[in-house]
């Protein structure tokens, strides 16, 4: 079978969403960049049940391959990859704290200075559009620019970097930080870190803390 290796590990990836609390039930979907397109998870079936075989690869030309319909969602998963070379690997996730807070269509402004993993000084909420269409892919590309993560309103999040497991690791901030901007609009008006204070923090990162820096 084509791409095993990377198979086995969208399928490790989709579990793990579930096992660590940001994604329930069949809810989500994640791919994964291979020569010439992707891989992508099925639609609608449960992670524990998948097996390599019922991952469906899509090539960038329109080619499906597989057994199952893909992802109702392969259109943000297919635009994110051809336009962000930086991309390898896109997961979407339905978390209890995303939720919250894209269903009140909220920007996360620079609260906390983790904000900054996702590329910027805020995590932007993408315009409502229904879920599987080109329009929501078309808005999730708006607000992912020069950020690897959106919140997607009335639904979810998106997220896109180089690897399952940094990819994992951005899902799991930003549903963090999500769960502690709303405890902080229960609590009084956020105090924002400054232009220059956030500055400061992407200059840190550069040096290499903040995310996991090895791929393995
Ligand atoms: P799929 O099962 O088709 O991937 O749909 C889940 C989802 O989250 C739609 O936005
Ligand atoms: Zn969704």
């Amino acid at each position: 079978m084509n791409h095993l290796q990377q198979r086995k590990e969208l399928i490790s990836a989709v579990r793990r969403m579930n096992k660590i609390g940001i994604n329930h039930g069949t809810s989500g979907n994640a791919s994964v960049r291979v020569d010439g397109g992707y891989l992508i998870t099925p639609s609608g079936l449960a992670y524990e049940e998948l097996e390599p075989a019922d991952i469906v690869e899509m090539s960038f030309d329109g080619e499906v391959s597989g057994r199952w319909n893909p992802s109702s969602e392969w259109r943000f998963h297919h635009d994110l990859l051809v336009a962000r070379p930086d991309f390898n690997v896109i997961l979407h996730t339905h978390g209890k704290a995303v939720m919250t807070l894209a269903c009140q269509r909220i920007e996360l402004p620079p609260f906390h200075y983790m904000i900054a993993v996702a590329g910027g000084n805020t995590i932007r909420c993408a315009d409502y559009a229904t879920y599987g269409t080109q329009e929501l892919s078309d808005n999730a590309l708006l607000a992912m620019q020069d950020r690897k993560a959106c919140l997607l309103a009335n639904h979810g999040l998106l997220v896109g970097e180089t690897s399952f497991k940094r990819a994992l690791s951005l899902a799991e901030e930003v549903e963090t930080l999500c769960d502690t901007y709303w405890r902080i609009l229960q609590t009084g008006t956020p105090v924002l870190l400054t232009e220059t204070q956030m500055a400061e923090v992407h200059a840190q990162f550069a040096k290499g803390y903040g995310m996991p820096q090895k791929d393995e």
